[in-house]
């Protein structure tokens, strides 16, 4: 399979950034408690390549988005916190700027030393930022040299500081996270050892099916778990009780099924599963003895059977994706298949890639993190390159277009 690659992007090593003035796109999207940053991952995904630009004598402006703010003043998404965090992790002066738009990094910035940078407040507080408005764009590369994109998470987002702002910098590149991250993505589009396992989990089968199409013809054995089982089940005619079920995508379900058999590849479907007779308050939780839910019963996990079938099948793979989680794991109560494929995965000798979002979280809290080869800083962008489609912060980097 060939893949659209970084051909054509200008990689951060071959940049000639010192007393350059440097714009970072980063993704510090961070999960808060209030004020308190609960995982500090895209943080320290995102420290070599600031680091890099510091020891290299860059003049540095970090810019990110950080949760759905609806204005200005949704406080609550401030990245001042993130701030604080970069001055603990660097030992830089970090200074904040309260307005994305704000012109005084254009005074601020020629006076850097290396042992400090600028950070913008959230950049979706501006007017425009997603809807690629040239506003923000304009402003930010009216005291810019260079313009690198490390913002894995957010390159499948046409955003102004995605795109636009990509467009007026004459000089960019990407940064090392989206190197390493789309150079992960292009071993599992292209390695050809087998078998090739992708388990797939989480809320819906209709966010999964471009990439279940896109990889049907390498996949060797789909896994599948999490509310998304129901709708395949249902599908072969067992009983689902009042699982989660779309409806709409029975048909589709039903034909993946046929297909997968025809090419001579395996679909795993849950044989047991854990559950409750209410979603909103489980306190009645019991073990189906086969894959049919009674009715009445909400399907919440894989069952002890499948979650034994399931690790069985993982630990022979060669090359293993992994996205979503297995039940609802955010409860203690259901958390059990979930971690038992996220050790499985640690135990294979494969390649071994965890594609972001809940995964990745349920990945790092199962303390088997430093035992997979990749764990993605982007589920939504990991899942758009793997179903094929051009990210566009990376295509407006190409200078030759593909
Ligand atoms: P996704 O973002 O598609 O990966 O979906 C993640 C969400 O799916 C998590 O919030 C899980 O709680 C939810 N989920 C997983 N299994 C189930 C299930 N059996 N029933 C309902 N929701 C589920």
């Amino acid at each position: 399979m060939t893949t659209p690659g970084l051909e054509g992007i200008n990689l951060l090593s071959g940049i000639d950034v010192k007393n350059k003035k440097v714009f970072l796109r980063l993704d510090l999207n961070v999960p808060l408690d209030d004020k308190t940053i609960t995982d500090t991952t895209r943080i320290d995904a995102s420290i070599p390549t600031i680091k890099y630009l510091l020891e290299n004598k860059a003049k540095l402006i970090i810019g990110s988005h950080l949760g759905r703010p609806k204005s200005s003043h949704d406080k609550q998404y401030s990245l001042e916190p993130v701030a604080e965090k970069l001055t603990e992790l660097l030992k830089v002066e970090v200074t904040f700027v309260d307005d994305p738009a704000s012109d005084a990094p254009r005074m601020l910035t020629p006076n850097l030393a290396t042992d400090q940078l600028i950070l913008l407040e959230n950049l979706r507080f501006s007017k425009g930022e997603e809807k690629n408005e040239p506003e923000l764009a304009k402003k930010i590369s009216s005291y810019t040299d260079i313009y690198i994109n490390d913002a894995f998470g957010a390159c499948h987002r046409a955003h102004s500081s995605i795109v636009a702002l990509a467009e007026m910098v004459p000089v960019k590149g990407i940064g090392f996270l989206v190197e390493k991250e789309i150079k992960m993505l292009d071993k599992i589009l292209t390695l050809t050892e087998k078998p090739f396992i992708t388990i797939l989990g989480g809320a819906k089968v209709s966010d999964k099916i471009g990439v279940i199409e896109n990889l049907l013809d390498r996949v060797d054995t789909f896994i599948i778990g999490g509310a998304m089982a129901y709708t395949f089940l249902k599908a072969t005619k067992s009983l689902t009780g009042n699982s989660k079920i779309e409806n709409e995508k029975l048909t589709f379900a039903k034909e993946f099924i046929n297909r997968v058999k025809t090419r001579d590849k395996k679909i795993l479907l849950p044989i047991d599963h854990i559950v409750s007779d209410s979603f909103e308050n489980p306190q009645n939780i019991v073990t189906t003895l086969d894959e049919n839910i009674p009715d009445g019963f909400w399907g919440l996990d894989i069952g002890p059977k499948t979650q034994e079938m399931y690790s069985n099948e993982i630990r022979r793979g060669k090359v293993i994706f992994w996205n979503g989680p297995m039940g609802v794991f955010e409860n203690k109560k259901f958390e059990k298949g979930t971690f038992t494929v996220a050790q499985a995965l640690a135990e294979s000798a494969g390649f071994t890639f965890v594609g972001g979002g809940d995964s990745a979280a349920a990945m790092n809290a199962s303390g088997y993190a430093d035992k997979v080869c990749h764990i993605s800083t982007g589920g939504g962008a990991s899942l758009e390159y793997l179903q094929g489609d051009r990210l566009p912060g990376l295509e407006v980097l190409r200078k030759i277009k593909k």
